[in-house]
């Protein structure tokens, strides 16, 4: 997608929209300097600067102290609030829990929970102990657990029962692991704790409510997110405290928070939009937010937009695609009056998805774009700027992006490239960890390499193309195609596999497996039933493939990898290019 037919939406006469926009583009673009918006924050007392403090704690210090940070609705119906100021307290006290078993910083703890009260005031907590928080999707089976926990040497890992209970056969496997401790939300799980668990409820009653915030500097690792690239198993992108300034800055800039808004973000803290946006951005600018625990249904997220009067809402296009499938009836039977901005990331967000906004919302979905790595948005479209559906906007103030050719130099204006950042944003990431190798090789010529295809035209606005490497985006989630290839070759029938995206209307890409079975197995539909079922205990369903076909050999090159461009331009049936290095039957 690179140029689109549709229409620009003009923006708005500013007299007519609910609030001043937060960013005039064009004047604050021109001579930003990081500097101002550092000193936005409260920095700590003794100089160094900590998320959790200036997302929690300076609100609960001043004025914000009674004003509601989240409010939580379970997935069955339970409904809590919270305040800036009990959020602090509680994830104070989940500091010296932390304390108290040794914690010091820089050591990893993992967290493994769904969409609760108590993930978000863990995630804190560590922060506040001045630890590596590292979430997990809740949705993970017990593979991508042990490797993310393996690699990282998480020292604790927070979890809920039914969690543990899926991923007990990988804990002897977790040398470094030195103490799991279970949250039982409100009882929900009837059968008792390990004993070797320790139980959130106890250790939380028994630590003291007040916590001296660990100083950290702003360069001390803060958040780290597996990410999935072309080679190996995912690497942990290790993020900085310092990031914090540019998530509170463009939650201002992309999302336009203003101080009166409730926000709800869809996004899960597995990923990185969970915690810069699902946590960091709304809350460095003390707006109240709506977290719903429960999974997608159209009906039940209009419900929450009319009964939370949810004013700005970040999403993604997987989930705008499946609510236009739902049709437009449905919103119509809800008070959507209360919706301001809309905003989009993770995926291509297709220009019929940015008109729909219009036409059923009355006002645009903004596309944004960014990565892991990049820890913050990047591009945006702005409350301020006319929206050119199928665009990802422009650069953020602050931040300059190129599109490079394969020797990383500019391409001309509208022609396809590299899309590439100048690097010393402040949300960068600053390593993978134990991979120091792999970090040094994203940059290049002066730039950092993001692995997407882009464009940009004669106005500045930028336009994604695609990947430019092997990484499958299905439903705003990336998947490694080696890793899913590694879990299939573990079932005993397979020989070999390889893994690629196909494209899919909803989810933009599905993961796709050609296996070749092992001599003396039959490929049969139980067989591809049976590995299915087998990759799916073993990565999840968000991961495991979606479509299994079984084929004699795989295409590879003569050094022996799988040419999954090759798989991919057969199934597709495109021209299958360059074929020189294939190896011969
Ligand atoms: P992740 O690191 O999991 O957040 O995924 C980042 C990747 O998702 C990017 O490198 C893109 O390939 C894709 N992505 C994110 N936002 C957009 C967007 N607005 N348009 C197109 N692709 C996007």
């Amino acid at each position: 997608m690179t140029t689109s037919s549709f229409p620009t939406i003009q923006k708005p006469d500013i007299k007519e929209m609910k609030v001043a926009p937060n960013l005039d583009y064009d004047k604050v673009r021109g001579n930003f300097d990081w500097n101002e918006m550092y000193g936005e924050l409260d920095w700590l007392p003794g100089g160094g600067l900590n998320m959790a403090y200036e997302a929690i704690d300076r609100h609960a210090n001043g004025r914000n102290r009674d004003k509601l940070a989240m409010i939580w609705e379970g997935k069955n119906g339970e409904k809590e609030q919270y305040t800036f100021g009990q959020m602090k307290q509680l994830s104070d006290r989940f500091a010296n829990v932390l304390k108290s078993i040794g914690i010091e910083k820089g050591d990893r703890v993992f967290v493994f929970m769904d969409r609760v009260p108590e993930l978000y005031i863990t995630i804190f907590g560590i922060l506040k102990a001045g630890a590596i928080a590292g979430p997990l999707f809740s949705a993970f089976g017990p593979e991508p657990v042990k490797d993310r926990l393996q690699d990282s040497g998480a020292k604790v890992l927070v979890t809920q029962p039914d969690l543990r209970r899926k991923i007990t056969e990988i804990i002897p496997e977790l040398f470094e692991l030195q103490h799991i401790i279970v949250v039982n939300k409100d009882n929900r799980d009837p059968e008792p704790i390990l004993s070797s668990d320790l139980s959130y409820e106890e250790e939380m009653a028994k630590a003291p409510p007040n916590f001296d915030i660990v100083e950290t500097s702003q360069y001390d690792y803060s958040i780290m997110h597996y990410t999935s690239g072309t080679t190996g198993k995912p690497k942990g992108a290790v993020h900085r405290h310092q990031a914090v300034v540019q998530q509170y800055a463009t939650g201002k800039w992309a999302l336009d928070l203003h101080e009166d808004d409730i926000y709800w973000c869809t996004a899960d803290p597995g990923w990185v939009t969970g915690t810069s946006y699902g946590m960091l951005a709304p809350w460095t600018n003390g707006v109240t937010q709506l977290i719903y625990e429960g999974g997608f249904r159209a009906s039940k997220w209009y419900e929450l937009i009319q009964d939370y009067k949810v004013t700005v809402w970040y999403t993604a296009p997987t989930a705008i695609r499946m609510l236009m499938k739902a049709g437009e009836n449905i919103p119509r039977r809800y008070d959507m009056s209360s919706l301001r901005f809309l905003a989009s990331v993770g995926e291509p967000l297709n220009p019929e998805a940015v008109v729909w906004g219009q036409e059923v919302f009355g006002m645009p979905f903004h596309d944004n774009w960014w990565q892991t790595e990049t820890g913050a948005i990047l591009c945006a479209n702005y409350a301020c700027m006319d929206v050119r559906p199928g665009s990802m906007g422009k650069p953020i103030p602050g931040v300059e992006l190129g599109i490079v050719d394969d020797d990383f130099n500019p391409v001309p204006v509208g022609e396809d490239g590299n899309l590439a950042v100048r690097p010393g944003w402040p949300s960068m990431y600053h390593t993978y960890w134990n991979n120091t190798e792999m970090y040094n090789s994203k940059f290049k010529k002066g730039w950092y390499m993001t692995g997407d295809n882009a464009r940009v035209d004669k106005d500045g606005y930028f336009w994604f193309v695609g990947r430019a490497d092997d990484v499958i985006n299905t439903a705003g989630h990336l998947v490694g195609p080696f890793e899913v290839e590694s879990a299939l070759i573990e079932h005993p029938a397979v020989a070999e596999a390889g893994v690629i995206g196909k494209p899919d209307p909803i989810a933009m890409e599905i993961v796709k497996a050609f296996v070749s079975l092992k001599d003396g197995y039959e490929a049969t539909d139980e067989l591809r039933r049976d590995i299915t079922r087998f990759s799916r205990e073993k990565l999840s369903s968000a991961v495991a493939p979606r479509e299994i076909e079984f084929i004699d050999s795989l295409p590879k090159t003569r050094s022996g990898k799988i040419m999954r461009r090759l798989l991919k331009a057969r199934e597709l049936g495109l021209p299958e290019g360059d074929t020189s290095t294939l190896e011969e039957d």
